[in-house]
């Protein structure tokens, strides 16, 4: 067993240092204080699918599946930061608070449910739209990019091939141009302390990112976005049949085994219901 630990390592370590494109830049003084204090896991929609192959290529052929959606609210000293913005919270005023997608032809789904808005979640902790600070998309999908416009003077980090992609596709969220934006090209250390790394993982879509939450007490989580849907495709690098990019999304995921290697990360996957299940919501937070 020990040998076996060893390898792991060795391996791990080899795949961190043999990884291209894993540059973060801060690395943190572990005796500085991260401006991380807070993160809240928020409730943004709950789907369902007829066939969970579609993100499972040739496994579970024709088994339903639900998966949750998830938003991300961090407080930071330097003010609040929102990552992702969910199922629009129109579709709470819908029939059955529902949205049919329509994703691989007539009647496939995904189905969206939006029982509780983002909007009146945030006002349970008392922060209100203005409040916050930054906001970024891991990428224009619906259910990740649906409510952007609820925080129109909020400056968007966004990776600009995604930016120049969304809206292009019938599944993407166009972007309103006036939305104050800043176009990132790769990684990015958002405060420069750290606490707060934007990672590059395309493949999902062009422009696709994950985040890097450095949090004092709970130690470093990434939050992946759709970089992987659930914990099942990241242990066997599923990639689902509409992907952008199939070579791209299994680099990804590389990059991300490594940083988790390197910096002995949690992964949070937005969709993977167990996970979900296990982990405490707003109000509740992590530290
Ligand atoms: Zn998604």
């Amino acid at each position: 067993m020990k040998a076996k630990i060893t390898f792991s390592l060795v391996v791990a370590l080899a795949l961190a240092l043999a990884t291209p494109g894993v540059r973060i830049s801060a690395t943190p003084n572990p005796q500085a204080k991260s401006g991380v204090d807070r993160l809240y896991v928020i409730d943004c929609g709950d789907g369902t699918g007829s066939d969970e192959s579609h993100w499972t290529p040739g496994v579970n052929v024709g088994t339903p599946i639900g998966f949750p959606g998830h938003c991300y609210l961090i407080h930071h000293t330097q003010g609040w930061v929102l990552w992702d913005t969910g199922i629009d919270d129109a579709v709470a005023q819908l029939p059955n608070h529902e949205e049919v997608f329509h994703e691989w032809g007539p009647g496939t789904g995904p189905i969206w449910r939006k029982p509780i808005t983002l909007a009146a979640q945030l006002e349970e902790i008392h922060v209100k739209p203005s409040d916050i600070k930054l906001m970024a998309v891991s990428h224009s999908h619906p259910d990740h990019a649906g409510n952007v416009e609820m925080f129109p003077n909020t400056l968007m980090l966004v990776q600009k091939v995604e930016y120049e992609w969304a809206g292009s596709r019938q599944d993407t969220v166009g972007f309103n141009k006036k939305h104050p934006v800043k176009l990132v090209d790769g990684d990015l250390d958002i405060f420069g302390d750290g606490s707060l790394v934007l990672l590059s993982t395309p493949g999902h879509t062009p422009g696709h990112q994950s985040l890097l939450v450095r949090l004092p007490k709970t130690g470093p989580v990434i939050l992946s976005g759709d970089a992987v849907h659930f914990q099942t495709s990241f242990e066997h690098r599923y990639v689902p049949d509409n992907n952008w990019n199939k070579q791209a999304s299994l680099q990804s995921v590389d990059k991300l085994a490594a940083v988790i290697a390197k910096e002995h990360a949690q992964l949070w996957i937005n969709h993977d219901q167990s996970q979900s299940d296990s982990q405490k919501k707003l109000p509740a937070y992590y530290e």
